[in-house]
């Protein structure tokens, strides 16, 4: 399933654990059965995975970093 992408070249979509591609590279110790996978536009490839706690918390990283003021 496809999430949606950004500009920037990439799409997401989520995935059962039993299908992530670096497992060995998973950040996850919280035993998250989901996975969101970032596959780049240029490539086909998956470039990027993170588990679904890791990835609402990078979502709320991002979204506090976009809207902090830059000076
Ligand atoms: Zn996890």
């Amino acid at each position: 399933m496809t999430l949606g992408g950004f500009q920037s070249g990439f799409s997401a979509r989520k995935v059962p654990r039993s299908e992530v591609k670096w497992e060995q590279f998973l950040m996850c110790s919280h035993g998250c059965a989901e996975v969101i996978q970032l596959i780049s536009h240029v490539s086909g490839e998956v470039e990027f995975e993170l588990c679904k706690i890791e990835a609402e918390r990078m979502g709320k990283v991002l979204l506090e970093a976009a809207k902090t003021e830059s000076f």
